[in-house]
């Protein structure tokens, strides 16, 4: 990047004309306040503004300040992110609150190191929290913003191939205001999201058009290079909604992310009915697998896993990641739930009150609609 001085402080007083003009109105943008920013921030990982806007106004009416979401039970924060997804964001958000209030008197805090050190804090979150929440100027990367950068100034290749990046984030260093930092990270963003979009970015409604190397090149179309996509995963997870006769049903929730033959992964730790990944018998297989991680012996005659007593409810799809899951879910009646350590025996009507994925949700309402009278 070679602007002049002059040449630079058009470009900013450029975007940032065009954002205090043209910016949506969003709820975190009327506040200063970095705890209220940067759980923003976090919502809005891999998630789309609509999706982020009801769950961040319930949690903020539930935890409205660090301390009362360090003081709450991590169930509680559990069940308020339930159907956001990337469970590991609500975990990290609720152990850096209590590290917030223990080592920095509950006031997140205003230096690059020490955000950092905070879980699930990178780089672009800890920009975007400190230049708009302290004017820090710090410049906020993400893929969004990169992707500005890269038809700006027309650059080739993989953009995450780390010298390209460090490059990056040396130009969007450049680019900030020191006298409006978090403007200027918030406009880049916001011209990211609503003009240079992925496909077909609206060049003549773009406010620094006339700086854009790759729209005078005739290459806004070809920039950035494709990523190379991670090829796409399908599997099969059969699930047990074991019942009781008082409609009681068995949920676990297992301890390390890969256990229950992969299950933990794919629900990200949370409450889950017991689930297995299965091959070609889903029945069989996921009867094998009950007798093994809980001692269940439904399903086994003559010594032999047959599933039998396993009704089939209807299948669904659900995605995580580069996972393309068929999610196979079995009503399976029993006259006593299994004892199993550190499991939970809800009512099957009252799920909600407990944090599950969007996964378990759907097998929960296959399995209501399936009884009778419902
Ligand atoms: Fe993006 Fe087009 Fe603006 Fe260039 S001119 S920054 S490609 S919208």
């Amino acid at each position: 990047m070679n602007w002049s001085r002059t040449g630079l402080r058009r470009f900013q007083g450029q975007l940032l004309g065009w954002f205090r003009r043209c910016q949506r109105d969003l709820p975190w943008r009327h506040t200063r306040d970095p705890y209220r920013i940067w759980l923003s921030e976090i919502m809005l990982q891999q998630t789309r503004v609509t999706a982020v806007m009801p769950y961040y106004r319930r949690f903020l009416a539930r935890f409205p300040s660090v301390r009362a979401l360090a003081r709450a039970p991590t169930e509680e924060v559990l069940k308020l992110w339930a159907g956001l997804g990337y469970y590991s964001r609500a975990r990290n958000l609720h152990r850096a609150a209590k590290e917030i209030v223990a080592r920095h008197s509950g006031r997140f805090p205003r230096e690059l190191e020490a955000a950092l050190s905070l879980p699930g804090i990178g780089r672009y979150t800890a920009a975007a929290v400190l230049s708009i929440a302290y004017g820090e100027p710090h410049a906020a990367l993400d893929g969004n913003v990169a992707r500005v950068l890269a038809r700006l100034f027309a650059v080739r290749g993989d953009l995450r191939a780390p010298r390209r990046w460090a490059q990056l984030q040396s130009a969007a260093q450049k680019l900030v205001a020191p006298y409006a930092p978090g403007d200027c990270n918030q406009a880049m963003m916001e011209l990211g999201a609503s003009v240079c979009t992925p496909r077909s970015p609206r060049c003549v409604e773009c406010p620094v058009s006339r700086w854009c190397r790759a729209y005078q090149l005739g290459l806004v179309e070809a920039l950035p290079a494709a990523r190379r996509k991670r090829p796409k995963v399908k599997l099969t997870l059969a699930a047990a909604v074991l019942l009781d006769s008082r409609q009681r049903t068995l949920l676990i929730r297992p301890s390390k992310p890969d256990s229950d033959r992969g299950s933990g992964a794919l629900f990200s730790r949370m409450w889950q009915f017991p689930a297995a990944i299965v091959k070609r018998h889903a029945q069989k297989e996921l009867a094998r697998h009950l007798q093994a991680s809980l001692g269940f012996r439904g399903g086994f005659e003559g010594g032999e896993a047959d599933g039998k007593g396993f009704v089939s409810l209807p299948p669904a799809r659900h995605a995580v990641t580069f996972r393309e899951i068929s999610l196979a879910p079995f009503l399976v009646r029993v006259d006593r739930l299994p004892e199993v350590v550190g499991a939970k025996t809800p009512f099957l009507a009252e799920l909600d009150r407990v944090p599950i994925s969007s996964a378990t949700r759907k097998i929960a309402a296959a399995a209501l609609r399936s009884l009778p009278g419902s």
